[in-house]
């Protein structure tokens, strides 16, 4: 259901795609529309007529459904966010932003500019249906069904449980009250798994009163909720953990360094073997030259060892990816699974201070969750990179 997006536009720079379930959506609101709202509301309409005006009802649903995702975007991208693509699935949509916003008050404009259309849209759409009254059908047909929709949607999406924009405006407020994401993040999304556990326990009622489609609906529309709502919280506390660290706080200061004369026999004997490094450094005195590591010296037959120097072997320090002791531990974490890379050098002014390994890394970065779990740590949210 979800990441199969079709790409059918593209506005203000926005990829716009649409989810496979939207053309399910689709069909059942028109089918809705023109074999069972229209036919009761007008008796005197075609089959034909209620078709035309149910499919025009449900394509003005879907641009109405745009313009409140476009809302939110065109308001994060005055705000400086990058917003690579909108999506429109099955519950509505959503803008893509490329990154968490970096302040309670940015966070609330974005969140609110969404249901604040739709609430727009609804009135004009009221509007314009009471005008049309008496003069034209369709109109007031297509209308007020659009004004209805859009009042729902702004509601629904008001309801303040993460990931709902009401959840987003929630947390906005808690962030701007205590000045600390992680705790405002917590909050919206434990509210959002609770929203969601009550509209799965009474969609389990309806089904048990019998109204079977209503309680699927609800039930499952609360399961929706109540994940996304979890893994939005775990993401964002992940992404706050990490966002704290730099390389230089997940390397090891204590690498091995090797003369580039050294015998790769001696290295495996000396180093890697009874020192446990899986990688060494290749040095002339303060001059890094590259570094060695186990897949290198096993491209060699191990009886050509004693006779084979390091700088023979090594991967030179041109070819060697590198990071600055700065460089945020989240990007590190990207470059390695990346390039699957197993160990980085961690360079500071132009100087090698440290090793970052892959299995170091993540254990590094396990432990840190942990204790920031038990509220050792405390993070104030991603900043403005
Ligand atoms: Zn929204």
């Amino acid at each position: 259901m979800f990441g199969r997006g079709i790409p059918i536009a593209k506005l203000f720079g926005i990829r716009i795609e649409i989810d496979l379930s939207w053309l399910f959506v689709f069909a059942l609101v028109s089918w809705t529309l023109a074999d069972r709202v229209f036919p009761e509301e007008y008796p005197n309409w075609s089959e034909g007529t209620a078709w035309t005006v149910g499919i025009v009802a449900a394509l003005l649903l879907f641009g109405t459904v745009l313009l409140h995702e476009l809302a939110h975007a065109l308001v994060a991208k005055a705000r400086g966010l990058t917003v690579p693509k909108i999506s429109l699935f099955i519950f509505g949509g959503v803008s893509h932003l490329g990154r968490q916003p970096s302040s309670a008050r940015e966070e609330f404009s974005i969140a609110a500019a969404g249901p604040a259309t739709s609430i727009l849209i609804a009135g004009a759409s009221i509007g314009i249906a009471f005008a049309a009254s008496g003069r034209n059908e369709y109109l007031e047909a297509i209308f007020s069904y659009l004004g209805f929709v859009n009042g729902v949607l702004a509601a629904f999406n008001l309801l303040p449980g993460f990931p709902l924009d009401g959840g987003r405006v929630l947390r906005s407020i808690i962030w701007g009250r205590t000045r600390s994401f992680r705790r405002a993040t917590e909050v919206a999304s434990g509210v959002g798994v609770a929203f969601g556990y009550g509209l799965l326990f009474a969609g389990l009622g309806f089904i048990l009163f019998g109204y079977l489609i209503n309680g699927i609906w609800f039930a499952f529309i609360g399961w929706f909720l109540m994940s996304a709502a979890r893994a939005e919280g775990q993401s964002v506390f992940l992404e706050s953990v990490l966002a704290r660290l730099r390389a230089r706080d997940v390397m090891s200061t204590d690498f091995a360094v090797v003369p580039p004369g050294m015998s790769l026999a001696q290295v495996v004997d000396e180093y890697m073997v009874s020192g446990g490094h899986r990688a060494v450094v290749v040095a002339l005195g303060d001059q890094v030259e590259g570094i060695l590591t186990v897949s290198d010296v096993r491209r060699y037959p191990r009886a050509e060892w004693p006779h084979i120097p390091a700088r023979q072997a090594m991967t030179p320090k041109e070819r060697v990816i590198t990071v600055d002791a700065s460089t945020p531990a989240i990007q590190v974490l990207m470059l390695v699974g990346q390039n699957r890379l197993n160990q980085v050098p961690v360079l500071e002014d132009g100087r090698m201070v440290g090793l970052i390994t892959r299995r170091e890394l993540l254990d590094r970065v396990q432990l840190a969750g942990e204790l920031a779990a038990n509220g050792t740590a405390e993070a104030n949210g991603p900043t403005r990179a």
